[in-house]
């Protein structure tokens, strides 16, 4: 299989849980190579939607191929295409990086001596943590630690890399340097990084899908849905008092303090008036007039694409 042929096609997946939570609703999404954004707030469903495609378990109904590969059929094929780096996982505090990921690399298959050496040789370098090998894990930053769990999650080579709610808990420089990482391994494979945190996704991910209550909203490239927003974003600085009335009169989808003044964002086709001015839109205008439902068109737009 040719990388550059390697696709994830997601087709009606559905879940819900024992407890009657419907997390996954007929998701359809194509999600090309590079890296792509999974954006939504919590208890959208991206957890559930990531573990389905990790394999850990199964939807109700649906069906996932990367490439020619059926993800749902229990077999070797897809484990070894696929890495996977969950929200949370444990680490061995006494154990030496270099050591774990050998030991990982064992686990995975690679019982050539002489050929593993290598391959964490590799990982521990690519991920920035050569100079730390000798360590104990247990003193490991947040970043450095997410780091690990990547070079974990990419030994076998894998062609399609899932990475659930990565930077929680990094500060900024790890997190930048964290995301870079995903960015470049999104060169040769197929990235999926879910997040609530829309800086995450804005930069880095060449399309993005945004979910909520288990339903993707919107589907597609940043800049372009950002595009569809211009000359519809208004901002006005006001006192917090005047909020509430503010949110009668207006589609408000952002309010910020800004030193002690609340900065809002509101939706609106045409000028509002009242001391209102044009923004250019951002992603983060995107997310939040998607979520709240406001611009009917961009997701209507969006069920049409999907449904092609
Ligand atoms: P996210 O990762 O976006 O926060 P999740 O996929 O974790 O969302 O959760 C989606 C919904 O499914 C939430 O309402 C959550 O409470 C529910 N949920 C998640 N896992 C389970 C489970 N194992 N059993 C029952 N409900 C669950």
């Amino acid at each position: 299989m040719e990388n550059h042929q390697i696709s994830l096609s997601i087709r009606n997946v559905s879940k819900t849980y024992g407890n009657g939570v419907k997390a996954l609703s007929n998701i359809t999404l194509d999600i090309p190579m590079g890296m792509y954004g999974l954006l939504g707030p919590n208890g959208a469903g991206k957890s559930t939607l990531m573990r389905t495609l990790a394999t850990l378990q199964e939807p109700d109904a649906g069906s996932i191929h990367l490439g020619e590969i059926d993800v749902l059929l229990p077999q070797e094929e897809v484990r070894q295409t696929l890495g996977y780096l969950p929200q949370e996982f444990g680490l061995y505090p006494n154990a030496k990086a270099e050591d774990l990921l050998d030991y990982f690399a064992v686990l995975k298959g690679i019982t050539n001596r002489a050929s593993r050496k290598e391959v964490v040789e590799a990982l521990l370098k690519q991920t920035n943590l050569w100079d730390v090998r000798k360590q104990k894990l247990g003193s490991f930053s947040g970043g450095m630690k997410q780091r690990f769990g990547v070079a974990v999650a990419l030994l076998g080579n894998p062609k399609l890399l899932i990475v659930d709610e990565p930077t929680a808990g990094l500060d900024p420089a790890e997190r930048v340097r964290f995301l870079n990482l995903l960015s470049e391994l999104g060169e040769n494979s197929v990235v999926i990084l879910s997040t609530h945190i829309v800086e995450d996704v804005s930069e880095l991910c060449t399309n993005i899908a945004i979910i909520n209550k288990g339903q993707i909203l919107l589907e597609g490239e940043p800049l372009k849905a950002v595009e569809r927003l211009q000359g519809k974003i208004w901002r006005c600085i006001v006192e917090k008092s005047s909020l509430p009335a503010l949110e009668q009169e207006h589609k408000v989808i952002s309010t910020k303090l800004l030193s002690g003044r609340t900065v809002v964002h509101i939706y609106s086709e045409e000028n509002p008036g009242n001391g209102f001015e044009l923004v250019a839109p951002d992603l983060e205008d995107v997310y939040f007039t998607t979520m709240a439902g406001f611009d009917k068109k961009l997701v209507m737009q969006q069920e049409r694409e999907v449904q092609l």
